[in-house]
């Protein structure tokens, strides 16, 4: 989706009628669907050289349209096509469109949906020198292993991979999974897991599952947009816990648990996605006290657990777990291919059997050719080899990132040391928009994610995720040079420039 405005100074019209005609004719004819966020005012009137007054001048003649709304917190954004069939019927009187803005259900109302859609779109875009993705490097994946592991798994099991598999899982895949979560300490037969597709539909099935409209859920603020955009989606009331090198800062959460009776506390205790912090033993202890406490489940996202390559390894919170209170989920999606679409979640007999019932309603079950070539991969110990692999090179890009920023980044710029995992953060100067920055950046052909897309309430406008697994080494000092030319850019300019002319459409994503 692209808001594509296009002014002209010497029309009659005036600037805000032709801004707000740009817009709505961008809704009315689908291009910007409902959800879609608008740009900041004062972005879209330094984008277009115009006063913010303009932009909110037409803004509010689009809400008065009921084309759009505006909340605190969560900006301006499309809310639904018109009905008026003035607007729905072209000028050779053709029948108008069924109005699928209108149709769709409330609970995928809303900018919070949208933000995974950004995230997802910028993060596989293909051409550029990509800091957005959170997935393995090109080289890493092993392509002639796993060609091996699918043939050698078709000749064993034949055709019972051809049909439809068991919801839970492929069973010698599941005691694989149980085996391996033993191994790092936790307690888990085969019938506690549920192998899913990709950890983001064990995210799905877990939400479906716990929550009804309006419920909370405590989150680490920032955090992953998926799980944002999964409780959203439920209509989920989201509370923020703040976030530091330690990840979720546990200080004022049993006050909040108090106050908001969670149904769940969702955190990615492991390089935590989107900071890079990992919560300390302390934390992880104090998080299940008060789990235990006030009885509220805990969803671990191990996303990256197996990727550490700097550090101990401290025990997940479902090691630490005696009273069953912890969900754990992980995924073969950052340690192996995402391609093949193999996450797990782990937990008590009783809450997999009914995670079981909501998956079947979603898809019955997971490849099961697939489960039998991951696990004849992980069988041959090409795993163990190949994360070693994978460890080194991703400490390696690591620290070439942290060597490049520290070389061309303004002073100012702050980030984190990860010890493991996919992701750098970066705080920029306060005057820095990184929405800004990735206008210009797309542009000059580097990409990375916003600050903003992974916070509940709209910060982090001068924040930034660099993943340091996709790009080459290369590809990554050529890369954030750019960038801090970028940034050097705006921090030398009083009066900022603009990021694209009139004449040029405003990316979305
Ligand atoms: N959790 C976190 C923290 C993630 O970063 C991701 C992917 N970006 C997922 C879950 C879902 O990944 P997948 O479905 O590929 O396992």
């Amino acid at each position: 989706m692209e808001l594509d405005v296009k002014i002209n100074k010497q029309s009659h019209l005036p600037l805000y009628r032709q801004i707000s005609d740009a817009i709505k004719l961008s809704i009315t004819e689908g291009r910007l669907s409902m959800g879609f966020r608008l740009p900041p005012m004062r972005l879209l009137a330094r984008q277009l050289a115009v006063n913010r007054n303009t932009v909110a001048s037409a803004y509010e003649e689009l809400i008065a349209d009921g084309l759009i709304d505006s909340h605190v917190g969560r900006g301006t954004y499309v809310t639904e096509a018109p009905r008026d069939g003035d607007l729905l019927q072209s000028a050779d009187a053709a029948p108008a469109k069924m109005p699928w803005e209108g149709l769709f259900a409330k609970s995928f109302d809303g900018p919070a949906v949208a933000t995974l859609q950004d995230l997802f779109q910028v993060g596989t875009m293909e051409g550029y020198i990509s800091f957005a993705g959170s997935y393995p490097a090109d080289a890493s994946l092993p392509i002639a292993e796993f060609r091996n592991c699918i043939n050698h798994a078709l000749r064993r099991y034949g055709r019972s991979l051809l049909k439809y598999g068991a919801t839970s899982g492929f069973a010698p895949f599941q005691q694989f999974l149980a085996e391996r979560m033993n191994k790092a300490g936790m307690t888990v037969q085969p019938e506690n897991v549920l192998v899913t597709n990709g950890s983001q539909q064990a995210l799905s099935l877990v939400a479906h599952l716990l929550l009804d409209p309006h419920d909370a859920v405590i989150v680490e603020n920032p955090t992953y947009s998926g799980a944002i955009s999964v409780f959203s989606s439920l209509q989920a009331k989201l509370v923020g816990m703040p976030v530091d090198g330690h990840g979720m800062e546990v200080a004022d959460l049993e006050q909040a648990v108090a106050r908001a009776k969670p149904k769940l506390i969702y955190c990615t205790p492991n390089y935590q996605n989107p900071t890079s912090g990992t919560m300390s033993l302390a934390r992880r202890r104090r998080l299940l006290e008060i789990s235990r406490r006030y009885q509220v489940p805990i969803l671990e996202d191990d996303y990256g657990g197996e990727l550490r390559f700097a550090g101990e390894t401290l025990p997940s919170i479902k090691a630490l777990d005696r009273a069953e209170q912890v969900i754990y989920m992980s995924t073969l999606s950052k340690s192996l291919i995402p391609g093949i679409r193999l996450g797990w979640v782990a937990g008590p007999v009783d809450l997999i059997g009914r995670l079981i019932a909501v998956k079947q309603m979603d898809d019955f079950s997971t490849s099961p050719l697939l489960q039998a070539a991951a696990f004849e991969f992980c069988r041959r110990r090409y795993f163990k080899i190949h994360l070693e692999k994978t460890r080194r090179l991703y400490q390696r890009r690591c620290d070439r990132m942290l060597d490049a920023l520290a070389r061309y980044f303004p002073k100012g710029s702050v980030w984190n040391r990860p010890t493991g995992g996919m992701f750098i953060w970066v705080w920029l100067p306060e005057s820095v928009n990184s929405d800004a920055v990735f206008l210009e950046a797309k542009k000059l052909g580097v990409l990375f994610s916003r600050g903003n897309l992974f916070f509940i309430d709209g910060r982090g406008q001068n924040q930034m995720r660099l993943s340091f697994t996709t790009a080459t080494e290369a590809e990554i000092e050529k890369g954030v040079r750019i960038l801090g030319r970028i940034i050097q850019a705006f921090l030398k300019k009083s009066k900022q420039p603009r990021y694209f002319s009139t004449g040029e459409s405003l990316p979305l994503v």
